[in-house]
């Protein structure tokens, strides 16, 4: 099929992008990479009357360090996030993960921004940034505004942005030393959307007590925080029994869907098995950063 038709809008500033989604709002729908957006129009399954390509916004494109943050531009390409040695050393969880989205070719189109915005449950963008405690930062006409990515995803592909909102930013707290991080991911093919995953980052005290866990999970309606898990985790010597009773308060917690993909109790056990291969690699990955 197809597209209905619309109206191609292309930008060559952030406040002419935000003045025309001012102006059309609800009935406009931003264009970056176009690797989700595409084939929602194809299929129809979106009909905006506007189309706003934020393309030639090269502004929005771009890697920096900014004191103790992290900061990843909109419009960066994922591919230039998974090549960068600068997101390696300071947010290697997103490194490790950003190689499981689809293959290199949707990768080169595909944008930070534009995976985050469409949120798709099982997407490795928004379940490593909630792992990590990343920000988003929102532009419109009326002001800029920073969420916590924590706050910014909700169930089924949706998000807290305003209809005339741009988001502008990702920002992410560079790791700490001493943190190790790990990631796992099961999908039926190299490249296809996982059918659960999960990503953690854990900080050890000189003596091997974790000081801080951070747990999060997709195999949900939206990517999910894992504190209970994360609670058996702090205080404790990281040894095969403590990553086993986190990894099933894991599997405790998480909310799984089911679908013609996998069931609710497959995936719950995959949260299981995953968390714990996650968590032996965080923790052996944090002894080798000591
Ligand atoms: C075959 C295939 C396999 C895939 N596998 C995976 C996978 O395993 N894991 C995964 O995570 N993804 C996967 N994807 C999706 C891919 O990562 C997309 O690139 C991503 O979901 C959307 O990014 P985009 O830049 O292409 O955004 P677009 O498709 O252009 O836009 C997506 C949505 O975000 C909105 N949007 C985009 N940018 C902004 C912005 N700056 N501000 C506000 N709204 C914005 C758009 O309006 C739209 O609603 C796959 C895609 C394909 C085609």
């Amino acid at each position: 099929m197809k597209p209905a038709p619309f109206v191609l809008d292309t930008p060559t500033s952030v406040p002419e992008a935000l003045d025309l989604l001012a102006e059309h709002g609800y009935d406009a729908k931003i264009l970056a990479g176009g690797q989700s957006l595409v084939p929602m129009l194809n299929f129809r399954l979106v009909r905006p009357d506007h189309l706003i390509d934020i393309n030639k916004l090269t502004e929005l494109a771009y890697i920096r360090l900014e004191g103790d943050h992290l900061a990843l531009g909109a419009l960066t390409r994922q591919a230039d996030v998974e090549d960068s040695a600068l997101v390696d050393e300071n947010a290697p969880l997103i490194s490790m993960a950003i190689k499981n989205i689809a293959h290199r070719q949707i990768r080169n189109r595909g944008t930070v921004g534009g995976s985050l915005v469409h949120n798709d449950p099982s997407a490795e963008m928004p379940l490593t940034l909630l792992c990590l405690g990343a920000e988003v930062r929102l532009a419109s006409v009326r002001g800029t505004r920073t969420v916590p990515v924590s706050e910014f995803i909700l169930p089924w592909l949706a998000t807290t942005a305003e209809a005339d909102e741009l988001l502008v930013e990702i920002r992410i707290p560079v790791q700490q030393s001493g943190t190790g991080i790990g990631f796992h991911e099961l999908a039926r093919r190299a490249g296809d959307f996982a059918l659960a995953a999960a990503a953690t980052t854990v900080r050890l005290a000189a003596d091997g007590t974790v000081v801080e866990a951070s747990l999060a999970a997709c195999a949900a309606r939206v990517a999910q925080k894992l504190p209970t898990a994360e609670a058996a985790l702090v205080g404790q010597v990281p040894s095969d029994e403590v990553i086993a009773a986190a990894a099933a308060a894991a599997a405790g917690e998480v909310d799984p869907v089911a679908d013609i993909h996998a069931d609710a109790d497959y995936r719950r056990h995959l949260v299981k098995v995953l968390t714990t291969r996650a968590l032996r690699d965080a923790v052996d990955n944090a002894k080798e950063m000591k």
